[in-house]
């Protein structure tokens, strides 16, 4: 093939490397033009649409070393693509190479030690599945479809993150493939700065090929949705504030304005209807569940209560199918350490009008085992913050992304004044340097120094960028 038959209209690849790379490539390298092209390139946020130059499938550290330095030599601008969910389409580039880890997608878990080690490309239904017959969990997300990979380097928030924080606190090691080609090992006893920057500093450092995790026995919870009419949702929001701040490590659950989906087994008199809802997750002893939720039924009875015993894989797939890939996102992101009569009328305000049916604003709790860790010790700056709040607009049609961006927008401003400044990385989009130092906080310092040792020429700059400090 001639160089030309490998290009997109911006860029002139040299065909000659092009042919030694697929040659030394195990797993695929797909040019545009190839049949599965716009398969290989489309991500889960439709609202995102790139065109690589081409794309790496790699099957092993040893592909991904070649796509490095394949992409350094040329000078290609590389994406990283662990799960695909980034929702500004970070896991993708224009004119670059895609380094796709997907095919990467092996789980290890050492009953004895309790440790799990997970290939880059995992989603967290592979861990999931795998953890589970071994009585074990790691903490990851609320949903099973996201990424292992983009998930933990940006911190990983989700049900077990009160009870053993969040998903880099239970990160024990990283093998992961520098700028240079080299693949190194990353861990509290091995290049401890570059361990400390990747609990949370994203992708900024490197392709990792495989995390070690420690998992915890988790196997079936009390978990599953409460819901309650929108014109209670002040008192919810409010008690459930008080009952999270307080509650045992063992409770977790986050606080949402849904629409009700229209489907069984919701009953049919809520459906389509907007509630506020409490998705919890008891943890602890499964006979004390119920006692432990009771507070929260005695004080505000719940129109819908779904909460019952539940293996921990279920829970966490249980929006899978609601929140297929291809549909259009568009995200706002805070922290907060604290809701008053203010911020809660504002949420009332702004929830009670979501502009599509899978619009929505959740509420994760971060205290706990994560409000435990020191500010300084990993990446992820805001462990003082109560409370990680998201606003996502999200619909099939783009025909209503101008209504539901505008939503987004207006939702978030009124709200960010009283926040602890910042968003968590993984749920903003592309929205400028000051957005992401502002989501460092005190951090940012240091990890501009870690990114000048491993990656001085910002080799690695398609994610939510940390330059090299000079
Ligand atoms: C439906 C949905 C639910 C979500 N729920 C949660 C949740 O419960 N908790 C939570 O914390 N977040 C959640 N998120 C946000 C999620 O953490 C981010 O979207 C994250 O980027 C997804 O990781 P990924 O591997 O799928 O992303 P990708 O889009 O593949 O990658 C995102 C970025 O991560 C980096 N990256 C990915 N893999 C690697 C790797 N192996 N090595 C180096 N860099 C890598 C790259 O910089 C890349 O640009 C959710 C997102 C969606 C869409």
């Amino acid at each position: 093939m001639s160089a030309m038959e490998y290009a997109p209209a911006s860029v002139m690849l040299d065909g000659a490397a092009v042919e030694t790379l697929r040659a030394q490539l195990r797993g695929r390298l797909i040019s545009p033009g190839e049949a599965d092209y716009d398969s290989a390139r489309r991500l889960y946020n439709a609202m995102i649409d790139k065109h690589p130059a081409l794309i790496a499938q790699c099957v092993d550290a040893a592909d991904v070393i070649s796509a490095v330095n394949f992409a350094r030599e040329q000078g290609l601008p590389v994406a990283i693509r662990g799960g695909g969910h980034n929702g500004p389409g970070l896991a993708s580039v224009d004119d670059g190479l895609v380094i796709d880890l997907s095919a990467m997608h092996g789980v290890h878990v050492d009953p004895a030690t309790k440790t799990v080690r997970v290939e880059g490309g995992c989603l967290w239904g592979d861990v999931d599945h795998a953890t589970h017959a071994f009585g074990l969990a790691v903490p990851c997300g609320f949903v099973s479809s996201t990424g292992v990979g983009g998930l933990t380097l940006g911190g990983g928030i989700g049900y077990l993150t009160r009870r053993y924080g969040l998903t880099i606190d239970n990160l024990l090691a990283v093998d992961i493939v520098l700028a240079d080609g080299r693949l190194v090992t990353a861990s509290a006893d091995e290049n401890a700065d570059l361990f400390w920057a990747v609990r949370g500093g994203g992708g900024n450092f490197g392709v990792v090929t495989s995390f070690l995790f420690q998992g915890h026995p988790v196997h079936t919870v009390y978990g599953g949705p409460m819901m309650w009419p929108m014109d209670q949702a002040a008192a919810v929001l409010k008690a459930w504030q008080e009952f999270i701040l307080t509650a045992p490590d063992e409770i977790n659950g986050w606080f949402g304005f849904v629409t009700v989906p229209p489907v069984a087994p919701f009953p049919n008199e809520y459906q389509l209807q907007e509630m506020c809802a409490v998705v919890w997750c008891y943890s602890g002893p499964l006979e004390k569940g119920a006692e432990a939720l009771k507070p929260i039924r005695e004080a505000l009875k719940p129109a819908i209560d779904f909460v019952g015993p539940i293996p921990f894989p279920a829970l966490q797939g249980m929006f899978d199918g609601l929140f297929p890939a291809g549909l259009q996102w568009y995200w706002r992101a805070d922290f907060f350490e604290r809701y008053d009569d203010e911020t809660v009328a504002l949420h009332v305000k702004y929830g009670s009008h979501l502009p599509t049916m899978l619009s929505t604003m959740h509420i994760y709790p971060i205290n706990g085992a994560a409000g435990r860790v020191g500010e300084a010790d990993t990446a992820f700056a805001f462990r003082d913050a109560n409370f990680a709040q998201v606003i996502v607009g999200v619909d099939p049609d783009p025909a209503n992304n101008d209504r539901m961006i505008e939503w987004s927008k207006d939702y978030w401003l009124a709200l960010h004044p009283y926040s602890a400044g910042g968003g968590y990385v993984n749920m903003i989009m592309a929205e400028g340097e000051e957005r992401v130092r502002a989501s460092y906080g005190g951090n940012y310092a240091r990890l501009a120094q870690v990114k000048a040792r491993y990656d001085p020429t910002n080799f690695f700059h398609v994610n939510q960028n940390i330059a090299p400090a000079r």
